[in-house]
């Protein structure tokens, strides 16, 4: 298998930097193999055989579990086995090949497995074996410690094979999230199609290039003739379907056989010409060419380096599209749909003209809480159990999903919307680790209009009827109605209101801060400015009204508003003796590409007193969504005014790598939805480590949001992300309070 091997060492080899080392490098490091037999004879045998030894350095702990069911829940209790030696015929004649299906079933796709059976000549079809990626099947007389230790090696070194590979895709997932386009492609042709629209918009306009794939997966496909070209741009775009003999350029062809011959993995040339050479894990190796106009930059370099590591992560993947398909739609934390999920189903309702549908809205009272009281872990446990039991409960819905805000979303026909039986959602018992835990639960419906255009027309109806149901009707569901209705349509009122509110002082906006603080040195060392707006005692989530006033073309006016309330603060700071902090400001994304947006931004800031000590600015990627190159141009201007720019909510958003690398960016918000699934044993593994890698390949500086548990704070400790931002250090609190609460020792 040296193709395996040469993979690993290009991945492992000259960008270290990306790729996070395997968890196994701490000291108190062992293999988890779990035993499941229900002969205590299996397991002794087992235990003296691997008593003391060692796999590549490290020693192993086996875990013992005495039937199909303890297996299973063995490795449903969050343990992380590497191999399993797995029993056929427990309980059942065939508890053991049920125990495997329903480990892959639930996902846990890394552990390997080795079957074992008291009977010889009782083996399972080699169907079987390749459908549940069974590594070995094993007689039980050959439990020698020399037999048994060279199944385990080899388990062992298939693991982390996939380990390593998940890593890269992990990276990869990262940079396709921020690359829509790649997302929603169905097959290889459009997927190659995006690597090269991805590539030379990276590179500008002048270049041309292709993707071309081997189909052998032996080693025989060294030659141009195996490699087909599936798609190409500029000189080679009519090269489609083409092997690479058939096409008449002599440097790509130099560059085809130095690749291969090395073994290298990126090969660049002072004329702008590069070759991606990807060796694949389970064959169909890919040979991208790319020429360009014009000498490639260090950075595009590197930054074309992490992009090609992790499209060598993508071909190494056969389930490449459903993978994608799965970062888009699943919630990271629970592995269940997410919104993104659900508006593409109300999309396809829309579609069908099908108008019969009802969007329920389950807000579980206290789970936030929840969070913070027992950790990461028990809180997915316990959303993992809500989400199972709504299915249970509404097997007729048409999807359920999970919001990053941790509210449930169940839509479902009409005909199937049954009040009493949604109503008796009010309590929810559940049983977490023998705990019966009883949740109190809001909730919310909307109905589809037929006038409705988008997703966000129904989920805007829900969610506001979730809002005034939580002040008004806490415990109940709340249908949306007229009077509801009747708020939504007041939104020129709401306008009015605004615009008045910040001529006058009685504003109904107030300015929160909320602490960022340095994990380090244990301190704060800045803080967020968040709007809240009040309407009748309760504070509007900014998601709400925030979206208004950008309608409204108030959005400059909210801008001024919070800097004014910034610059006072800072001025009485300033008597008080307290340090300068950086209070940083959110902008509105339909703001930025306006021209004469950093003029008059920078304006406000000069009249108002502030320096660039103060004050920093957040944008989101989505900025690029409007008009790119004038947004670019206001933010160059603000960035050499000396004001830092952060991207916000890294990773959520649908720009494309090439942006990444053009927008005058310093500072890298890691959004919350990375942070949340963070534990520190799993941290070196997670899209954060790598998020946190690439910025610092990049030259730029993290924060990560969304810190609620010990747990998160663990884990960016060990991943070296000092500056945190979340409930963990503090909520957003008036900006009144914020040296009272936070900085008292000044
Ligand atoms: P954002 O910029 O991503 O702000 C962070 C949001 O996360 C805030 O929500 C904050 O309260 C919340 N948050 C902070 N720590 C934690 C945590 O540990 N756990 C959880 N679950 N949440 C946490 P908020 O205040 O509701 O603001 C929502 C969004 O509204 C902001 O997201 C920002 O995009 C926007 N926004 C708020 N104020 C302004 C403003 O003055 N102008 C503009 N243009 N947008 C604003
Ligand atoms: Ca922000
Ligand atoms: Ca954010």
């Amino acid at each position: 298998m040296k193709r395996n091997e040469d993979y690993l060492s290009i991945i492992e080899d000259d960008n270290g930097a990306v790729i996070n080392p395997p968890a196994e490098h701490s000291d108190d490091f062992s293999w988890d193999v779990l035993v499941v037999d229900d002969e205590k004879l299996v397991h002794d045998v087992t235990k003296l055989a691997l008593r003391k030894e060692k796999i590549f350095g490290w020693p192993i702990t086996l875990h013992h579990a005495y039937s199909g069911n303890e297996g299973l829940k063995m490795i449903l209790g969050g343990q992380r086995f590497v191999v399993a030696f797995i029993d056929v015929v427990m309980e059942t004649e065939d508890a053991g090949l049920k125990l495997v299906q329903e480990i892959r079933k639930r996902g846990y796709n890394d552990i390997r497995i080795i079957l074992r059976t008291g009977q010889p000549g009782y083996a399972p079809e080699l169907s079987v074996l390749t459908e549940y990626d069974i590594n070995d099947y094993r007689v039980k007389t050959e439990l020698t410690k020399t037999k048994l230790m060279s199944v385990l090696i080899s388990a062992v070194r298939s693991f982390r094979q996939i380990d390593t590979i998940n890593n890269a895709r992990k990276g990869l997932e990262l940079i396709i999230n921020a690359a829509s386009d790649l997302f929603q492609q169905q097959n290889i042709e459009k997927f190659s199609e995006g690597v090269l629209t991805q590539i030379s918009s990276l590179l500008g306009e002048h270049t041309s290039g292709f993707v071309s794939i081997s189909t052998n997966s032996d080693e025989s496909d060294s030659h141009l003739q195996d490699y087909f070209v599936i798609c190409g741009t500029g000189v080679f775009e009519s090269c489609g379907g083409k092997n690479l003999s058939e096409i008449d350029d002599t440097q790509m062809k130099n560059h085809f056989s130095m690749s291969l011959t090395l073994n290298k993995q990126i090969i660049t040339a002072e004329d702008g010409s590069l070759a991606l050479y990807i060796t694949s894990y389970k064959g169909g190796n890919a040979f991208i060419y790319i020429k360009s106009d014009y000498e490639l930059s260090n950075d595009n370099i590197s930054l074309l380096k992490l992009f090609g590591i992790n499209i060598s992560a993508c071909f190494n993947n056969i389930n490449l599209i459903q993978n994608l398909d799965a970062i888009a739609f699943t919630d990271i934390a629970t592995g269940f749909p997410n919104f993104n999920a659900l508006k593409k189903e109300i999309s396809f309702v829309i579609e069908e003209k099908k108008h019969s549908v009802v969007l329920l809205l389950i807000h579980i009272d206290g789970l936030g809480k929840m969070l913070s009281l027992f950790g990461t872990k028990i809180f997915n446990q316990v959303a993992n159990e809500i989400y199972l039991k709504l299915s249970e409960y509404l097997p007729l819905a048409r999807i359920i999903t999970r919001s990053a805000r941790g509210d449930f979303a169940v839509l479902l026909n009409e005909k199937d919307f049954d009040r009493k039986k949604i109503e008796a959602l009010r309590f929810f018992p559940l049983n977490v680790n023998q705990n019966e835990l009883h949740l109190a639960t809001t909730m919310a419906s909307a109905q589809l209009h037929e006038e409705d255009l988008n997703p966000e027309d129904i989920l805007q109806r829900a969610i506001l009827t979730l809002i005034i149901g939580k002040a008004e009707n806490r415990g109940h569901l709340t249908e949306y109605n007229d009077t509801i209705a009747a708020t939504l349509k007041d939104r020129l009122n709401i306008q009015y209101h605004i615009r008045e509110s910040f001529r006058n002082e009685s504003s109904p906006i107030e300015v929160f801060l909320q602490p960022k603080f340095d994990i380090s040195a244990d301190k704060v060392v800045g803080a967020e400015a968040l709007s809240r707006w009040k309407m009748n005692d309760t504070y509007v989530s900014p998601d709400i009204f925030i979206p208004i006033i950008e309608e409204s073309g108030l959005s400059m006016i909210l801008t001024e508003f919070v800097l004014k309330a910034i610059s006072e603060w800072q001025k009485s700071r300033r008597q008080s003796e307290y340090p300068v902090i950086p209070v940083s400001v959110n902008l509105s994304m339909k703001d930025i590409p306006q021209q004469n947006f950093a003029i008059e931004l920078l304006n406000q800031t000069d009249n108002l007193g502030l320096t660039p000590e103060m004050i920093e600015f957040e944008i989101t990627e989505n900025v690029i969504m409007y008009n790119p190159e004038q947004a670019i141009i206001e933010l160059n201007q603000i960035k050499s005014a000396g004001y830092k720019i952060a991207c916000d909510d890294f990773g959520k958003g649908y720009s494309s790598l090439s942006y990444l690398n053009r927008l005058p960016i310093d500072i890298i918000k890691i959004d919350r939805a990375f942070i949340t699934p963070l534990l520190p044993e799993n941290a070196s593994r997670s899209i954060a480590a790598t998020i946190i890698a690439m910025t610092a390949s990049l030259g730029l500086e993290n924060v990560a949001e969304g810190i609620e548990t010990e747990e998160h704070h663990k884990a960016l400790e060990v991943l070296g992300c000092n500056i945190c931002q979340g409930f963990l250090y503090g909520k957003p609190v008036h900006i009144d309070s914020f040296n009272s609460v936070f900085c008292s020792g000044k």
